[in-house]
Order: C-alpha cells, then sequence, then structure tokens
C-alpha cells in the first residue's frame, strides 16, 4: 500500500482520490477551505420557514459532452434531474428582447427552426449547428470561433447579443473576448453536444450529495489545511502545511495550474513555464433576491435571463425554477458575472472564482502537460484545465482518472 497525497479537492481531487482508494492506496486529502474545494461555496439557508441547499456554481452536464461525468455519477447512484431551458436575452444598449424555451429533443427542434416564422436568432442558430455539423464532420474547422463566424457569414448582432453570452455567461464563464479567441472546433464540437436529445442536468441533491459520495474513499481529509510547498527528493514527496513537514510515496496535485509555481518551487523551469501557460478569467458569482436582475414582469422571467451591454453579458439564474425539489420560497437568484453588485441586504452569499481559458496556445500546453505526467516522477498534476476541451467536470473527471492510471 502506497501513501498518496492529494491536493486540492475539487471533483478532480476527488475523483483521484476515489480512484487511488480502489486500488488499495491510502489517501491524504489536502484542501485549503474549510470544507471539500466542490462544494465549498454551497449555501444552506433558512427561508420562509424551509430549509434549503444550493450551489454556487450551479453546474450542468449531459451524457454526450459529459460521458465520464455521467458515467461515475450512475456508479454512485447519484441522483439527477432534466434543467429547464427556458432562456430570455435582453439588450441594454438597443433595447432588444427575446425569450424561447426550447424543447428537450431541442436539436431534432432547431433543425426545423429556420422556418421564416422562428425567431432570427434561432434561426441563426440552426444554421450554425448545421454548418459546423457538417464542417465538424470534414475535419476542416480551423482557427478561432470569431474566425469561423466571420467566415460564415455571421452578423454582429447575433454574437453579440446572444450567441457569445449564452456560452460566455453560462458553460465557458469567461469574457466574451475570450469566447472569440476560443478554437472553433472546441466550441462547435461542444455546442453540438450540449444540443443533445437529453438536454441538459443537474445533480437533484445538488453537488454536496456527490462530495459526500467521493469523499469516502479519503482515508484522511485535512481541509482548512494551505499547502505551501511539494518538493520530490530520493523517490520520497515532502508535503509542507502550517509548519509540518509529511512524506509521501507520491502526491497528486489538483489545485488550479496558476498555483503549482508556488506549491512547487523545486520544478525545473521547463515545467513551470508550462503550468505558468494556462491562462485564467476572475467570474463573479452572486447568489441574492434583488428582483432588479430580472425583467420587470415575472411573467417574463425565464431559467436563465441573460443581459448584454457593450462591456460584456451577464446571466441571472431563476433558482427556485432550476432546483425543482425546492419548497415554494420567495425568488432567489445567481448571477454569474454581474454588472453591478445586489442591493445591499439582498445577498445571501458570494464567490470570485477563476476558470481557465482556451485558446490558440492551449493544445501546446495540453501536449506538454502530457509528457510531464508521464516523466519519472511521483508528483502528478490534474484538473480541469489539463486536458483539451472547454474546462468543465467533465475534463477534470477525465484528467483524474489519466493521472492514475
Ligand atoms: C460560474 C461557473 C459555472 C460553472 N458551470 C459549470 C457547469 O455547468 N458544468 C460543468 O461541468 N462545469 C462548470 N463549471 C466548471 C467546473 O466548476 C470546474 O471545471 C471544476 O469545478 C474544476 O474542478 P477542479 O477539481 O479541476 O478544480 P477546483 O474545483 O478549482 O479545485 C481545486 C482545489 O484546490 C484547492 N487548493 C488550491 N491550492 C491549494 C493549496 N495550496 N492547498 C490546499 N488546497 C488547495 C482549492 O481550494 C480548490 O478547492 C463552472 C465554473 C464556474 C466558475
Amino acid at each position: 500500500m502506497s501513501k498518496i497525497a492529494i491536493i486540492g479537492s475539487g471533483i478532480a481531487g476527488l475523483v483521484a482520490a476515489r480512484i487511488s482508494k480502489l486500488q488499495g492506496h491510502h489517501v491524504t486529502l489536502f484542501e485549503k477551505q474549510a470544507s471539500p474545494g466542490m462544494g465549498a461555496h454551497g449555501f444552506d439557508l433558512q427561508i420562509d420557514g424551509h430549509q434549503i441547499l444550493g450551489d454556487l456554481p450551479s453546474r450542468m452536464f449531459n451524457r454526450e459532452l459529459w460521458p465520464n461525468v455521467t458515467e461515475l455519477y450512475d456508479e454512485l447512484n447519484i441522483e439527477y434531474e432534466t434543467v429547464s431551458a427556458s432562456q430570455r436575452f435582453f439588450d441594454r444598449a438597443s433595447g432588444r428582447s427575446f425569450s424561447f424555451a426550447l424543447p428537450l429533443d431541442w436539436k431534432a427542434k432547431l433543425n426545423a427552426a429556420i422556418g421564416a416564422q422562428s425567431p432570427p436568432m434561432l434561426s441563426s442558430l440552426s444554421r450554425l449547428q448545421q454548418q459546423a455539423a457538417k464542417d465538424l464532420a470534414n475535419g476542416i474547422v480551423a482557427g478561432t470561433f470569431s474566425d469561423y463566424l466571420r467566415q460564415h457569414g455571421f452578423g454582429d448582432e447575433f454574437l453579440r447579443e446572444f450567441l457569445f453570452p449564452a456560452l460566455s455567461a453560462t458553460v465557458c464563464t469567461c469574457s466574451d473576448q475570450a469566447i472569440g479567441n476560443y478554437p472553433a472546433s472546441i466550441l462547435l464540437d461542444a455546442m453540438q453536444k450540449i444540443a443533445s436529445r437529453d438536454g441538459l442536468w443537474r445533480v437533484s441533491n445538488g453537488s454536496s450529495a456527490v462530495v459526500a459520495s467521493l469523499i469516502q474513499s479519503v482515508d484522511e481529509l485535512r481541509c482548512s489545511t494551505n499547502v505551501t510547498s511539494v518538493i520530490e527528493d530520493t523517490g520520497a514527496v515532502n508535503v509542507s502545511f502550517e509548519g509540518v513537514d509529511q512524506i509521501f510515496d507520491r502526491v497528486i496535485v489538483a489545485t488550479q495550474a496558476n498555483h503549482v509555481a508556488n506549491l512547487c518551487p523545486n520544478l525545473p523551469d521547463s515545467i513551470q513555464t508550462v503550468m505558468g501557460g494556462f491562462e485564467y478569467e476572475d467570474v463573479s458569482v452572486i447568489v441574492h433576491t434583488d428582483q432588479q436582475f430580472m425583467p420587470e414582469h415575472e411573467r417574463n422571467w425565464s431559467v436563465f435571463n441573460f443581459e448584454t451591454s457593450h462591456s460584456g453579458s451577464m446571466c441571472t439564474v431563476w433558482l427556485n425554477r432550476f432546483h425543482t425539489q425546492w419548497p415554494p420560497v420567495s425568488p432567489i437568484f445567481q448571477t454569474i458575472k454581474p454588472f453591478e453588485n445586489p442591493s445591499l441586504g439582498s445577498i445571501i452569499c458570494s464567490a470570485n472564482l477563476q476558470r481557465p481559458v482556451v485558446t490558440s496556445s492551449s493544445q501546446e500546453l495540453w501536449q506538454s502537460l502530457t509528457e510531464i505526467n508521464q516523466r519519472e516522477s511521483q508528483i502528478k498534476f490534474c484538473g480541469s484545465y489539463a486536458v483539451p476541451g472547454i474546462p468543465l467536470l467533465e475534463s477534470a473527471v477525465v484528467s483524474a482518472q489519466q493521472v492514475t492510471r
């Protein structure tokens, strides 16, 4: 039995812990936050006489884009449910708005949406999906997302008021500019898979249910423990925290890539350069009760309410409709990338998170990281940033599976 330390308890660290335990190792999991990272920002609230549990951020998945996550949840008997796809888009500059509620089988319906009766944004989306399906199948998608859209004549209104916000304020949570710089093949492929027959799902009992199940694999859980250094020496690894040194046979670093330089100061410059090459953007998420973030009349509220301005986009999720199992309580919202703060007294909780962004340099970084993880060393690296694709739960799970092989 080897002694394994895992630094970071996002889903990557938790899955690495599960696999290591199944392989018969003794697992110690370090997390600098007060509770396991995957659910660290969730909230537990008494409102209108009910206890409400919610996630921050609220995360979605489906079988097509997240096959390994779905398989894991099935293995763990984690219940999940469909998320309503009702969406509203409002542009502050032009005052334009439109809403739609795509049916579950929205891929099929979208293919029929080119008719004169359908909203222009949906017609454009349908045209894009059909063009992309052909180009991906023929392997001829290259360049950035912006390049591809320009090449195929998609207008500014469609991009700025609909497509970019739909991606930047939910699935990728980054700036609209970063969406334009994504490799086209990654976003177009993801869009095909998100439009699956089953729609999008969420874990019925939230991230805490996933954490509770995965944490059972951990022999020693050390929360509120900021690991300050991980140094390999003669075939073992020294982990330092709070003035304590502990020796392990192997360490899996499941933190964000931009924490690695401080954490592993003895790594060669070539590895530090690769880890430092992964780019991140800040993402603010606030859970609140401020109805100013919603359309004026409740009849116009959707589950996902996007708002755009010249400086970017934000999305306010109507959590009462997102969580179908909540009892009937007053409206609660989660705003991703808010333009301004909700009113004083309306904030329930908030977090400033970071999300990796994918650029034209990412492919080379992913290749280099694979080689780093294959080198003769007792320190391995995993996380959502570490494998090709949008940094999601899926990439975090896949990277954890790869480093524990
Ligand atoms: C607003 C938002 C919405 C999202 N929506 C979705 C979605 O719908 N679907 C989806 O699939 N994904 C979504 N994601 C992405 C998803 O949440 C991440 O890809 C995933 O959680 C990353 O997991 P991870 O384990 O790689 O990293 P993290 O969750 O970042 O875990 C790293 C952990 O390491 C800990 N750590 C760092 N340094 C140290 C140290 N020195 N000592 C101890 N611990 C340390 C950190 O505290 C953290 O808990 C969303 C992200 C955001 C920000």
